[in-house]
Parts: structure tokens; C-alpha cells; sequence
């Protein structure tokens, strides 16, 4: 990844000027991950000529794609992982870094609901494992990417989502065992500087890490264990061929005996039965730069990792490394914005609940793409064509693009431990899929009305 001027040499705009629409140049911002500007040269390779031959390639070098290849390449397999740009281009180095079960996608009885109680539980189940399989994934590997234990505040925008969570949070413990403790509103200021919040929820064992520094340790290892990770080599067209699949690439052709589709968010047409079960949603993330440390510490008094209770949903973290606030929510009109307009609603969000940042400058701003699932579960298994997939992580990727890249290697190599209980969930494509991909911008309107009339 290219690397940026230092935050000292640039003349950046306050969190005031950017919410208020008046930010100055538009080369006076970075639109590029905070991440990167730590990410140290990368392991991946464009001028490495690509293998005639592989046991599996993989498309896509995020989480997903690099976990399978871990887990492949140990096992003795030739491993070739694809990417259409730089390695970890995908949203792998442009998250939050929030690291969750996954479990606070539905509540447990709205899970129960939708799934019967035995699938949900073993669901959920599952999801808390997710969890402890990345942070004891991260400490046996030594990936040193400020992996911490921080917990997550999710702050209530009603008063009655404080009860409703708090109810949710004793059908999760019945179910898993996950701690949890309520925060009421005339005690949160224990948890975060803003009175906007009517209390909220901690799961202390929830976590957050440097997604840009995880990457690159997941892809030392990889390179360490055998596997070839190619960049500006995208995938464009994958044929059946006797014993495999010939995977035609922008720069020549391998012929693989398994093929993963490991492209989340970036699904396209290369696979039209997954491109119809894949919307992909856009996520921005604006950074401050450094915070003075007594601000610091009164906003974010315990360093967690935060969110809402909304259905337009906002978030935001400390940076490990600096006292800076990142905070994310939904993108601009257009992926990849280049423009301050299109991160002006994150920092109205930010104000709204730090009033005290509007002096503070903000530094970075970008956005990547989440792959979203028409109910809102990641799923893996294999096409009707024989290709391996894993996706659709729904912005909760972290924790479970690690897993389910695991789980799905473990599939591909016939181990019993490969199975999970998302195998049998049905995988149905959305409905109108053109229509679907083109009304993000309006479901997302008609949530933002619904969250704040509350229905
Ligand atoms: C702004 C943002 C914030 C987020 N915050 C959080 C968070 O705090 N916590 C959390 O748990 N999750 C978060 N997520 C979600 C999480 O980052 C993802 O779920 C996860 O990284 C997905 O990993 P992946 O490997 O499946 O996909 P990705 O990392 O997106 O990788 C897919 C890759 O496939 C490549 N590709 C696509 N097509 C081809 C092709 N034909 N040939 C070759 N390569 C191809 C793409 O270029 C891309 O690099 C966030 C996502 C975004 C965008």
C-alpha cells in the first residue's frame, strides 16, 4: 500500500468545517485507510509469474481468502490467492477493526423465530466460538496487530431499546454463557463522555484489533507456509475442465483442482449464482487526528469498541496506535469517494454525540464494501458448478471471514471438523437482485425515517 505524508505536514480541516460542508481542498484530507499508513511492505507480488498449475486458487485476498490459504497451504496444499488489486485491498484493511460474534445481528428471539430454537442456539453457539477462534488464532500466531480484549458499549438511542437489550442480553447468556452487564443511563458517563444515550449494554469479552497490521500478519504467514498471493491478478472467467477448473486471470491462466470465491463485498458477475445472493452495501469511516489526552480520555473512558442500537447503524473506536476517534457508518452515495461531501454525515454523527471534537481535525476518510445476504447470514459451501465459497459476512466480518475461511479450507481438505451450522441454511438470492443492488440508498433512507420516528 502507498504510503502518506505524516498528519503534521497537512493543513486538515476541523470535524466542525467538514459537518458543516465547508472543508476546504479537496486534497486536504487523505481518502485512504488510517490503517495503511502502518501496513509495512507487503508480502504480495504483481511481477511473480502465475503457477500453470495449483491445487486451489482463491479468489480474493481479505480475511476469508487468506485464512482458507493458511489452512491449505499447512495442509500440504498449493495454494494460489488472486487479487484484483493489492492484496487486502477489500474491506479487510478498510474496517473498523471492532472484533464481535456476530450475534448482535438478530435478536436471540427474533433468531428463534426465524430459525427454530435448536439452529438458532447452535448458531449462536457458534458465533461465540467465532470469537474465541480469532483471539487465540491471533495470539498462536503471533500476529502482532493490537489485539485486545477491550469490549463493546453499544449505546441505546431509546429509552426502551435499554430493555429490550437488556433482555437480549439474558436470552444470550441462557443460550451461550456470554457476559454481559447493563449500563443505565445515569451511570454511562463510566462508559463514554456524551449524555445522547439513554445507557447501554458492555460485552466486556468482545474485542478490537489493527485490521491493517492483521492483514499483513496473515499474510506473512501464508507466504511463510508455501501459498502465493498475486496481485492485479483478477479473476475473470473460471471454466470447468476435466479434474478442475481453468481460471483465467488479467495476467494468464492456471489450471486449479478446487477453486474459492473468497470476494465478500466485491462479488461481481464472475460467479452469476453468487452475484444474485450478494448485495453489495457501501461503509465509510472518517479518523481525527490526535486527541489531547484528558479529551481523550473523557470521551472514551474505558477504550472500548462502540456502537447503537439503530438500524442505520454508526460506530466508532479509538485508534490503538495514536488518541484519535475513527468512526464509521454508512457511505456516500458512490464507493470509493473522493469527495468531502460524502463523509459530512459522519461527522455531523460524531458531533452530535462529541459536541467537544468540532475543533479537532479530521485526518482520513474512505469507504469499502460489505456483502450483504438476503437473511442477513454469512454462508459457505460449494456451487452447483463445484466452486467453494464463503461470504456475506453483513459488516461483521472480522471475527467470522477468519472462521469460515478456516472452516471452509477444512471442507475442501474432506476433515469432519470443517463442518459448521451454517451448512445447511438455505442460500436464496435476492428477489430482484438489479433492483435490490440499485435501492440500497433508498432501504437505507426508509430505516434512517424508521429510526427516527421508532417504528
Ligand atoms: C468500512 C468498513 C468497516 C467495517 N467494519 C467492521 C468492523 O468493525 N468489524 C467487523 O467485524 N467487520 C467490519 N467490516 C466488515 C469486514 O471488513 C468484512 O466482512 C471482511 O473484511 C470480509 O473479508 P473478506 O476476505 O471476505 O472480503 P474482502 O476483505 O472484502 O476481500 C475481498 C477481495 O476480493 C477481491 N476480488 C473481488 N473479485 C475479484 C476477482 N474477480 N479476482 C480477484 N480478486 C477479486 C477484492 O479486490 C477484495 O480485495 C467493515 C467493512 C467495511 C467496508
Amino acid at each position: 500500500m502507498p504510503s502518506m505524508p505524516s498528519a503534521a505536514v497537512r493543513d486538515y480541516p476541523s470535524a466542525h468545517t467538514v459537518a458543516s460542508g465547508n472543508v476546504g481542498s479537496r486534497q486536504s484530507l487523505n481518502y485512504m485507510p488510517y490503517w495503511w499508513d502502518a501496513i509495512p511492505a507487503a508480502a504480495s507480488d504483481d511481477a511473480k509469474a502465475i503457477p500453470a498449475t495449483c491445487d486451489v486458487a482463491i479468489v480474493g485476498s481479505g480475511f476469508t481468502g487468506l485464512s482458507a490459504a493458511l489452512t491449505l497451504a499447512r495442509a500440504g496444499r498449493a495454494v494460489a490467492v488472486f487479487e484484483r488489486n493489492r492484496a487486502g485491498f477489500g474491506a479487510s484493511t478498510r474496517n473498523g477493526g471492532q472484533v464481535g460474534s456476530g450475534n448482535q445481528k438478530f435478536r436471540v428471539k427474533t433468531l428463534i423465530n426465524l430459525r427454530g430454537r435448536k439452529k438458532a442456539e447452535e448458531m449462536l453457539r457458534e458465533g461465540t466460538r467465532m470469537l474465541d477462534h480469532i483471539a487465540s488464532f491471533v495470539e498462536t500466531e503471533k500476529i502482532d496487530c493490537h489485539f485486545r480484549r477491550s469490549g463493546r458499549f453499544r449505546a441505546a438511542i431509546r429509552p426502551e431499546h435499554y430493555e429490550a437489550m437488556a433482555a437480549d442480553m439474558r436470552d444470550l447468556k441462557a443460550i451461550t454463557g456470554v457476559e454481559s452487564f447493563m449500563v443505565p443511563k445515569s451511570e454511562q458517563t463510566s462508559e463514554i463522555g456524551s449524555d445522547v444515550f439513554f445507557g447501554g449494554s458492555v460485552l466486556p469479552n468482545d474485542a478490537s484489533l489493527h485490521p491493517g497490521l492483521y492483514h499483513a500478519g496473515l499474510m506473512q504467514r501464508v507466504v511463510e507456509a508455501g501459498g502465493e498471493i498475486l496481485d492485479h491478478a483478477g479473476v475473470t472467467h473460471i471454466e470447468a475442465v476435466p479434474g478442475g477448473f481453468r481460471v483465467s486471470t488479467a495476467r494468464g491462466q492456471t489450471t486449479a483442482r478446487n477453486v474459492l470465491i473468497a470476494s465478500n463485498g466485491y462479488t461481481d458477475g464472475l460467479v452469476p449464482e453468487l452475484k444474485r445472493r450478494i448485495v453489495q452495501v457501501g461503509s465509510g469511516i472518517i479518523a481525527t487526528g490526535e486527541i489531547p489526552q484528558s479529551l481523550y480520555d473523557r470521551l472514551l473512558p474505558k477504550n472500548r469498541v462502540y456502537g447503537n442500537t439503530n438500524r442505520v447503524f454508526y460506530y466508532f473506536r479509538g485508534a490503538p496506535d495514536a488518541r484519535r476517534i475513527l468512526w464509521g457508518g454508512r457511505a456516500g452515495r458512490f464507493n470509493h469517494n473522493t469527495s468531502p461531501s460524502a463523509f459530512q454525515h459522519l461527522a455531523q454523527d460524531m458531533l452530535r454525540v462529541f459536541p467537544d471534537l468540532k475543533d479537532v481535525p479530521v485526518t482520513h476518510a474512505w469507504d469499502g464494501t460489505i456483502g450483504y445476504t438476503y437473511d442477513e447470514v454469512p454462508h459457505l459451501g460449494k456451487t452447483a458448478e463445484g466452486l467453494h465459497y464463503a461470504l456475506g459476512y453483513c459488516g461483521t466480518g472480522v471475527s467470522r471471514a477468519t472462521y469460515f475461511g478456516n472452516k471452509i479450507a477444512l471442507q475442501m481438505l474432506e476433515r469432519p471438523e470443517g463442518r459448521t451450522s451454517f451448512d445447511d441454511l438455505a442460500f436464496a438470492p435476492f428477489p430482484a437482485h438489479p433492483i435490490a443492488r440499485r435501492a440500497v440508498p433508498f432501504v437505507e433512507a426508509w430505516y434512517r425515517v424508521r429510526d427516527t420516528m421508532n417504528f
